[in-house]
């Protein structure tokens, strides 16, 4: 217990002595709004099989029959329950007690791999989606992004209004390259930090995993966030094992006191 608490106490300090702090979070970030991880002993893969890693090329080689595989997918055990736990998942504490801290200008920003909209649910508002979001559609070809109503699609939407190009939902697939103008935002946010809370994420998914690595590289101090050690943990600074809707709560006070 002293020792969480000492780790929290230096995470404090760190944001503290900092000018520019950025947030990035990954699915343990929503673990406590009751959305599994991908990977890892209760993630959703780990359960019922990884998804094909090719999927944005099947995509591309032929989107009618992509959305009919995807329409026959729909009563896969591991998409009903991932369908599920997003149409009922609500911010946690974590989600609040990030936002609060934006409010308060404690954080600048929040780059998330986490496509479910909790952080601006919560209120955060300075939120950079680098593998997209489940309320949007984005053309392929001019990046243009419309509002989406509907988690799961049944056929090929229609050609994109702006420019008439190739329209699909914003989430980013295997193999799909980040847009350039999200990667571009993101990396600006992360060379600009000079301190980093890394929150419920591997950072095994790249390129979004490589950015605290690049922040810590150009000077930033590094503060992780995690339920359990990580490939990053020996580059951070301040480590704290916990989950993030126990410890950002706890943290956030710290900072305000
Ligand atoms: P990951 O599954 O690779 O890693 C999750 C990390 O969260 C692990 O390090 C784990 O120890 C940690 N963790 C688990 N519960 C936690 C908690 N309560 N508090 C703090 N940490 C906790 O996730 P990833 O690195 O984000 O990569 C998976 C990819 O899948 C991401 O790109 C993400 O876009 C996507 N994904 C998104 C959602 C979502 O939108 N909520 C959910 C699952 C996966
Ligand atoms: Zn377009």
């Amino acid at each position: 217990m002293k020792a969480a608490i000492d780790a929290v106490s230096l995470a404090a300090d760190l944001i503290r002595g900092s000018e520019y702090v950025v947030a990035m979070t990954g699915a343990g970030m929503s673990v406590e709004s009751g959305i599994p991880t991908f990977r890892g002993a209760d993630g959703i893969w780990s359960r019922h099989g990884q998804p094909s890693a090719n999927s944005y090329a099947e995509w591309l080689e032929d989107p009618d029959a992509f959305w009919s595989s995807e329409r026959r997918r729909r009563v896969e055990p591991w998409i009903v329950e991932l369908r599920e736990t997003l149409r009922q998942a609500k911010p946690n504490e974590g989600h609040r007690a990030l936002a609060d801290m934006e409010d308060s200008g404690k954080v600048m920003s929040v780059i998330t791999q986490n496509i479910d909209g909790l952080h601006q649910d919560a209120g955060s508002k300075s939120v950079i989606e680098i593998h997209g979001s489940r309320h949007k559609m984005r053309c392929v070809d001019c990046g243009d992004r419309t509002p989406r109503t509907t988690l799961f699609i049944d056929s090929p939407p229609p050609p994109c209004i702006e420019c008439s190009g190739r329209v699909k939902f914003d989430s980013v697939l295997f193999g799909e390259p980040i847009p350039q103008v999200t990667l571009q935002a993101a990396r600006s946010e992360s060379d600009r930090a000079d301190c980093v809370i890394v929150i419920g994420t591997s950072t095994s998914v790249k390129p979004a995993g490589g950015l605290p690595r690049i922040a810590k590289a150009n000077g930033a101090t590094l503060i992780e966030i995690n339920s359990s050690e990580t490939p990053l943990t020996r580059s951070c600074d301040a480590v704290i094992r916990g989950t993030a809707a126990s410890v950002l709560p706890e943290l956030l006070e710290r900072l305000l006191l």
